[in-house]
């Protein structure tokens, strides 16, 4: 086989075929998608030359622009026909307009040079945010499989993106939300797009597992980041901030952290590339919770149990993870921030991010919900538009600065998750003198 799915833990290793919607091992670890193949470097070339799309979708998106590298479904990407017989594209929409922007005002914010600061502002895919670029990938490998239903949970972006796509392609979709917990913008998508939507009492770690469950029970195709598939397609993020770059890597890549899917695909995407040989040099990540979500800050940091949670060759301490959830019910210390995308305090991929965390030597940060809004405000004012889970990224990369940890002369790159979904929290925002960014409104 030329790809496969693998356990994650070097330890097992278990192989499955990508002929199955399995997405963890018997052993309880999730897996990855593995390339038997490696991808020559040349394709460089064919992927830059692909920016001049010639009619062709499949170049125009800024997913399957970079096919050769993310080639599960195992065909010859070269063959048009056979590309739109297999590929799943909202008409080569998804990640065609996000690459890295400098954003002086950001980079004044954060105390870094303007040329040294990127920010790769993934809300503008056709749903409004990164999401898309996995969805596309995990909704190919649902059509490979001749499924007719999705299923997830979401903290509003996912489901947003998976019946966007359902719809697209004909097929049904169910989104279990959190009531109360995700902003109008993106539940509103839901209910445009055509999915069923199921509202859960409880938050969104609830809708997951019910979620999870459901498709256990009833079948169903589940788009969640435990799908190893839609963290192949966000690897594209990546391959987008290193193109750019003239695949030149950053001294550092930075993401909100919610479930950690994101983070997880970045250090798959930085993985690959390094064994291909096509990077020499690898960034060190920083992921950034919010203050009243912040499980992977705090294990990650040693804030519990005075114990570092690694990643350990693959044996990381699973009872520690056990312990922090067990306290977490005790003290009812449930999620609380009001960037509900990030508002998770059971991330579903945390192993996968410590393997992310040691192969980039990679730091965890967490920021108050004023700062994460302040972030989101300067984006704005630069002429770039994000939602508040975002703005933890200029404020992750202001307080790194503070610290030390990240240098003057630095190159970095954040990413801008999402586009913003609930005005209300912006006009808010503004109508306070106090904030830093406001601008009142006036009588007139
Ligand atoms: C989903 C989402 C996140 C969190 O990403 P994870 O992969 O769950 O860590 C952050 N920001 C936005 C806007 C999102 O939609
Ligand atoms: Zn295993």
């Amino acid at each position: 086989m030329e790809v496969e799915k693998k356990c994650i833990s070097p330890s097992c290793g278990l192989t499955y075929s990508v002929y199955n919607d399995i997405y963890r091992c018997s052993c309880g670890y999730l897996l990855d998608i593995e390339y038997s193949k490696y991808p020559d470097k040349s394709l460089i070339d064919t992927f830059y030359n692909r920016r001049n799309p010639g009619g062709n979708i499949f170049n125009e998106s800024g997913v399957w622009r970079f096919r050769e590298l993310i080639n599960f479904v195992n065909i010859d990407t070269e063959d048009l026909d056979e590309c739109s017989k297999y590929f799943v594209s909202l008409d080569g929409s998804e990640g065609r307009l996000s690459r890295p922007y400098k954003m002086s005002k950001v980079a004044d914010y954060a105390k870094m040079p303007a040329d040294n600061l990127f920010l790769q502002p993934e809300g503008y895919n056709p749903s409004g945010s990164f999401k898309d670029n996995g969805m596309a990938a995990a909704v190919t490998h649902a059509k490979l499989l001749s499924i007719k239903k999705l299923i997830c949970a979401s903290t509003g972006n996912t489901s947003a993106s998976a019946a966007m796509y359902a719809s697209n392609e004909g097929l049904t979709c169910e989104v279990y939300i959190p009531r109360g917990e995700i902003a109008p913008g993106k539940l509103g998508q839901a209910f445009q797009f055509g999915a069923q939507v199921l509202q859960v009492d409880g938050n969104f770690d609830d809708a997951l597992a019910k979620s999870l469950n459901i498709a256990k029970i009833e079948g169903g195709y589940t788009v969640n980041s435990v799908n190893p598939f839609r963290l192949e397609g966000q690897k594209t993020i990546i391959f987008r901030i290193l193109e750019h770059l003239n695949w030149n890597p950053p001294d550092w890549i930075v993401y909100p952290g919610g479930a950690l899917g994101n983070i997880s695909s970045c250090g798959k995407a930085l993985m690959d590339l390094y064994k291909w040989g096509w990077i020499k040099k690898i960034p060190r990540v920083l992921v950034v919770n919010a203050e009243g979500a912040n499980t992977f800050y705090e294990l990650v940091n040693g804030l519990f149990e005075n114990t570092k949670l690694l990643w350990n060759n693959g044996k990381p301490d699973i009872e520690l993870i056990e312990r922090y959830y067990e306290n977490q019910e005790k003290e009812k210390r449930y999620p609380k921030t009001h960037a509900t995308a990030i508002q998770i305090g059971k991330p579903a991929n945390i192993i996968k991010a410590l393997r992310t965390i040691e192969f980039t030597n990679g730091i965890v940060e967490q920021v108050a919900d004023e700062d994460m809004m302040d972030g989101m405000s300067v984006v704005g004012i630069n002429g770039f538009d994000c939602e508040m889970a975002s703005g933890s990224v200029p404020s992750g990369i202001m307080k790194s600065r503070q610290k030390g940890l990240i240098k003057k002369d630095d190159i970095v790159v954040g990413v801008l998750t999402g586009r913003q979904k609930d005005p209300s929290m912006i006009i808010k925002y503004h109508s306070d003198n106090s904030n830093k960014f406001a601008i009142p409104p006036k009588d007139s």
